[in-house]
Order: structure tokens, then sequence, then C-alpha cells
């Protein structure tokens, strides 16, 4: 696969459109990334708010993800040591019960050529079950839970973790191990990549 410039991926990036067709709100590609960057946060796609803003997890969900990381948004927000890469790029709308899941075409289309431009990541948070499908493929378990009690298997390189999103409350309270054993592996390894 030919490199081509950095700047010039992201402007490519930004002005996709090949899923307008599918998109109740129109495209607007939300991604964070630079070529030093050494953490990178794979999450699902925007919601309603991060569309409306354009800054990716400026919800609750991504302040309890800054808490789980031990990370102040001046921190999560600086390109050059976080990439933040969504399953798919824009908002895919509202479905029966949530947002509908990711637009399939997005990932196979863009992770390649920006995980090739992103040499120097140490650690990749693959942030619920449509980023753990996406990048483990056949080495996801049956379902999240599992996969996310399993996640010394993916490290040094994947660290899987359910969504932040207020909505899992109820995941939270009936898996307390991931509060004891999880979070201060993810916050040691965090800061061990963004030292780097
Ligand atoms: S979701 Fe991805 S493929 Fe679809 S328009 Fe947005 S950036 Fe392009």
């Amino acid at each position: 696969m030919k490199k081509q410039s950095f700047p010039l991926l992201l402007s490519e990036i930004r002005a996709c459109q090949v899923c307008e067709a599918h998109l109740p709100h129109g495209p607007r590609p939300v991604v964070q990334a630079s070529e030093q960057a050494t953490l990178l946060i794979i999450g699902q796609a925007p919601g309603r708010r991060v569309h409306e803003t354009g800054i990716p997890w400026n919800d609750p969900s991504g302040d309890r993800l800054r808490e789980w990381l031990n990370l102040s948004r001046d921190v999560f927000y600086d390109e050059r040591h976080v990439a933040i890469i969504p399953t798919a790029f824009c908002y895919p709308g509202k479905g029966k019960s949530g947002d509908l899941p990711p637009r399939p075409e997005c990932a196979p289309l863009w992770h390649p050529r920006l995980m090739q431009a992103l040499p120097d990541i140490r650690l990749t948070l693959l942030v619920g079950r449509y980023a753990q499908e996406f990048a483990l493929g056949e080495r996801c378990k049956p379902t999240l839970t599992e996969t996310v009690a399993a996640f010394r298997e993916y490290l040094p390189h994947y660290l899987p973790l359910p969504h932040p999103s207020p909505r899992n409350q109820s995941w939270w309270k009936a898996n307390p191990w991931f509060e004891a054993q999880v979070l201060p592996v993810l916050r040691e390894r965090t800061a061990a990549a963004l030292a780097a």
C-alpha cells in the first residue's frame, strides 16, 4: 500500500461521503489523529452530541472514559499523543433501541490506511463490541463480557473495554471485577503508552 501524506489522508476522510445515502443527518466524519500518537482509542460511531460539535467523546460517555483512563480533557484531546478513531466516522442516526450500528463501509475503507499512517501506537483501546469485532475478528469471545474479562490475552497491543455510556450502569454493577481488575491495568498501560 502506497504511503500518503498524513494531512492529505485526514482531509480525504473529512470530505468522505461514501455512505451519505444511509446517514439521516448527513456525513460529518469525526476523527482525531497525528503521526506521532502513541495511544489509539477505537470506539463505535459518533452519537448525536458528537455529531453536532464535531468533537469526539464530547458527551457523558467521554467523561466516564476519561475518568477510567485518568486523563484530563487537555491530554485526551492532544492529537500529538492520542488518536481517536471510531469504527465508523459519522453519526448513523437513531434506531428503535439507541443509536444505529456504525456504517459497515467505513472501517474497511479507512482503517487500514490510517493504521499504516500511525506507526508509533503502543496501545489500542477497543471500546465496545463493534470495535472489538472489527479489530480482533475471530479472537473475540462470544460476548463482550467474556472478551473484556479475557483482556490479558490481547495485551500488550489491545485492551478491550465495555462502552462507558451511562446506559451501561447495569453492566458495571453486574461485573464489579471490571473496576477492581481492569481499571488499574488500563490506567497503568495508558500512562505507559503516553510516556513512550
Ligand atoms: S461513515 Fe465513513 S464511509 Fe460513511 S460517509 Fe462517514 S466517513 Fe465516509
